[in-house]
């Protein structure tokens, strides 16, 4: 999920929102201040209305970034990078760079954001009670934001994947069985079935109760949630198809070469045109220098090409992530994820002997499925 607006960094990680969040964010925002507000306080004008509920909901999601960032500083203390925490329709999203490589680290790191809903609901609940006979607003601001917390944590902890539960389930499962692969089918195939079960409740909701909003929200969520555990476990079963594959087998062998010298129109007319590669290792004197693609080539404008030479704007050697050609080829689609890059030089010995892409691995994905080996 990329952000729509950025805004800005905490702790290094960028934090944003999705064009859905606005969704949510009027909806809570309506719903306190026509609805839930004026039950429990009536008697104030609609400004103050308006005003408490506009600033409930802010610190409401505020606390949903507290609550990623739980998760988030839990990952980078076990070294795993996390990309970005963004804001959407149903609460929020740390994107992280690399799935937890043991039982302990994915617990950790999915049990921490339900625990800081959880300190925050009680927190708020306490000031609550510091400050009801002080000031009805206040009051109802910290009673709000109480409950709400509570319920995010308690919500969280339903143990359908890839909800924070669920991947608890999963991490506990993957410790007593020590199979991760089996343990996300285990934990996935329960997500699906509670994503079921939130559809039917929803329906029920609608058939029932008469509520259509709240019966289309809860079928939406389950919805969303069966969706969510069918891909993480499409996801972890294309990893199972990868492993004993090594680089070799799926990498293109002998990938175009191109001396430092070349300049750049001469690259993109007599090279790039032709062979439609749009990445060359850079070599002179038999000796690889370092990686070109057309992503580098592009942050050149185009008047500049004639004067400027490969070896000018090249990714220099010391700074290229390689596989080597004997490597599990999953350990490249890991190195690719975390790096971001659409595809790492293959060595073997001293020499680049391939290039290995994400469409490599697409392919044998395919291939793989169409046999019914994967
Ligand atoms: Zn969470």
């Amino acid at each position: 999920m990329s952000a729509s607006i950025r805004l800005g960094r905490i702790l290094g990680i960028p934090i944003g929102l999705h064009y859905t969040w606005f969704v949510v964010f009027v909806l809570v925002t309506g719903m306190l201040a026509t609805s839930y507000f004026p039950d429990a306080y009536p008697g104030w004008s609609n400004v103050q209305y308006y005003g408490i509920a506009l600033i409930t909901s802010l610190i409401f999601f505020a606390s949903i970034v507290a609550h990623e960032l739980g998760h988030s500083i839990v990952a980078m203390r076990n070294g795993i990078r996390v990309k970005s925490i963004t804001l959407f329709v149903f609460g929020g999203v740390a994107q992280i760079s690399k799935e937890a490589d043991r039982p302990r680290v994915e617990f950790t790191i999915a049990i921490a954001g339900p625990l800081v809903s959880a300190a925050l609901g009680g927190l708020f609940i306490g000031l609550y009670f510091l400050v009801r006979d002080a000031s009805d607003p206040a009051a109802a601001l910290c009673f709000y934001l109480g409950e709400i917390n509570l319920s995010v944590a308690i919500f969280n902890m339903i143990p359908g994947f890839p909800l924070d539960g669920g991947r608890v389930f999963r991490s506990l499962v993957w410790a007593v069985r020590g199979n991760f692969v089996r343990a996300t089918r285990i934990s996935a195939g329960l997500g699906r079935g509670i994503g079921y079960l939130f559809i039917i409740g929803g329906l029920i909701v609608v058939l029932w109760r008469h509520d259509l909003v709240s019966g289309l929200w809860i079928a939406f969520i389950g919805w969303f949630l069966e969706n969510a555990a069918s891909a993480s476990y499409q996801q972890v079963a294309a990893r199972e198809a990868l492993s004993g594959v090594r680089v070799e087998e799926i990498m293109t062998p002998d990938p175009p070469i191109i001396p430092g010298r070349v300049d750049l129109r001469t690259l993109v007319e007599s090279y790039i045109a032709h062979t439609g590669k749009r990445c060359f290792i850079v070599s002179d004197f038999g000796e690889w220098r370092g990686l070109v693609s057309l992503t580098d080539i592009r942050r050149v404008p185009r008047e500049r090409w004639a004067e400027t030479r490969v070896a000018d704007i090249m990714v220099a050697k010391e700074k290229v992530a390689t596989v080597r050609r004997e490597e599990d080829a999953l350990r490249a689609v890991a190195l690719m994820e975390e790096l971001d890059v659409n595809q790492l030089p293959v060595v073997g010995g001293n020499e680049i002997v391939g290039l290995v892409a994400r469409d490599n691995i697409l392919r044998l994905l395919q291939t793989k499925k169409r046999l019914g080996t994967a």
